[in-house]
């Protein structure tokens, strides 16, 4: 992409609505605009990180054998009043009446939705376990949004349904997506702190959050040191197909949002080991075995012929608030820092004198030979002097940036910079691409 043609809206002052960081980077960095309270547009730049976080969380449920399907944003009153859920919701739903006047909603959440869908599709043990999952924006009338895209009222969730014949099955496809969140975090470069969680309005008994720690978090959570740093994940491969070990391990020390902290179990651990602190959730995992087959009568005929209620949990992940979470995570005084694995480009080019001929060759020879190496790449020809180029590169984060000068170029040089460490080195032109494309592997 060349940056003089992209409707990129950067802003050299801070925003006085953003409150925390992340808010004032992404409306600096032209990521997103407000269009009402809670609700945003996404630009260009905004669009592409927030496809490549989908991306990641898409590949992890496909590779837990979860299954892909779209349910529609709206959805009828009715669905929700056969749960008894209609009602109990209260104001953050977002009610609707269609031309003939009948009562509608626009989703903010799907288990009733999959419950029916499940019930007219399946109906033998021997179908199960099924595990379905969707991408799709949901609204919830929030009372305070605030913070952009952390807390809006609509926003981006994966959510996926379990389904299975038994308590001791539906604990096993918990466990599968509790090992899959942490994957699907940690390859976002995050380190997500699953602690166990209040079930809230969902309802049921076994419940985690997925906390990333974080001043500006509303969530307030207490852990045992030990979970930050341990890399349970890191010995996965461990484990094998049963589950079971890992998450006991990370489970084993404490862990907990305030809703369900222990204080007396806390301060049984050492006190150099406690630590209190806030947090973000991006994901929360549910078991709720069949708060919501039951009344809908979701059943399956069992290995005897008998009919079944079907056991089932619920999984979600905030797409849209991992972009600003991201951006807590990973920021410094020039802007944000982008894991490689969301950056919206994985390389710029910086073409310190557009308007000289040679310096645009090399560029454009660059630009190519990367595009060509499947490696995503902007390419800054603008007409502007190179520190005000510096300063946007630094704002909007793209972890390596080519900076091509006459100066070095007369010696068949350009520069890269890493935008996390601000390592500099000097590389031939003629071996960049291939450089690049082996560090982005
Ligand atoms: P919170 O406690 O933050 O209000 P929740 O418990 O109501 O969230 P869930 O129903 O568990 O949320 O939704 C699953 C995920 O969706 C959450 O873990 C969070 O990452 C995301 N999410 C929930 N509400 C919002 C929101 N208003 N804006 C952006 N993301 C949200
Ligand atoms: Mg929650």
């Amino acid at each position: 992409m060349r940056m003089s043609q992209y409707f990129l809206p950067t802003l050299k002052e801070n925003p006085a609505e953003a409150q925390i960081v992340s808010h004032r980077l992404m409306l600096r960095a032209g990521l997103i605009r407000q269009t009402s309270a809670g609700i945003y547009a996404w630009l260009p730049l905004g669009l592409r990180v927030l496809r490549n976080i989908e991306r990641i969380v898409r590949e992890e449920q496909d590779r837990s054998g979860a299954q892909e399907v779209l349910m529609p944003t709206i959805q009828s009153a009715d669905l929700w009043r056969e749960s008894g859920r209609y009602d109990a919701y209260g104001p953050e739903m977002l009610r609707i009446k269609d031309r003939h006047d009948r009562e509608m909603l626009f989703g903010p959440t799907n288990e009733e939705m999959i419950t029916v869908l499940f019930r007219d599709g399946v109906k033998s043990y021997r179908d199960l376990p099924k595990n379905l999952y969707h991408i799709q924006w949901k609204f919830r009338d929030e009372v305070r949004p605030r913070f952009g895209v952390m807390r809006g009222r609509e926003f981006l969730m994966k959510d996926n349904y379990s389904f299975d014949i038994d308590k001791a099955g539906a604990i096993h496809s918990y466990n599968k997506m509790f090992v899959a969140y942490l994957r699907t975090f940690a390859r976002m470069g995050l380190k997500a702190i699953p602690m166990r969680a209040d079930t809230g309005p969902i309802g049921g008994d076994l419940s985690h959050e997925f906390i990333i720690l974080a001043e500006t978090g509303e969530s307030a959570v207490f852990c045992h040191k030990g979970l930050v740093d341990k890399d349970i994940l890191g010995r996965t491969i461990d484990y094998g197909a049963d589950l079971q070990p890992i998450v006991t391990e990370w489970t084993s020390l404490y862990a907990a949002t305030d809703e369900m902290h222990d204080t007396e179990a806390f301060e049984k651990i050492p006190e150099s080991e406690r630590l209190a602190a806030r947090g973000i959730e991006v994901g929360h995992i549910f078991y709720f075995g069949t708060k919501y087959s039951k009344p809908m009568n979701a059943v399956v005929a069992g290995p005897n012929g008998e009919q079944v209620t079907v056991e089932m949990g619920s999984y979600g992940i905030g797409v849209s608030r991992l972009v600003g979470a991201i951006i807590e995570a990973s920021h410094d005084d020039g802007g944000i820092v982008w894991p490689e694995s969301v950056a919206p480009f994985k390389v710029a080019i910086v073409n310190l004198k557009p308007d000289d001929g040679a310096v645009a060759g090399a560029c454009g020879k660059l630009y190519e030979g990367l595009q060509g190496s499947g490696v995503s790449v902007l390419h800054d020809e603008r007409d502007l002097r190179p520190g005000a180029k510096f300063a946007d590169m630094d704002l909007i984060g793209i972890p390596w940036q080519v900076i091509v000068g006459p100066k070095g170029l007369g010696a068949g040089k350009v520069e890269v910079k890493n935008r996390r460490t601000g390592a500099r080195e000097e590389l031939a032109l003629d071996d960049v691409v291939g450089e690049l494309s082996r560090r982005l592997g």
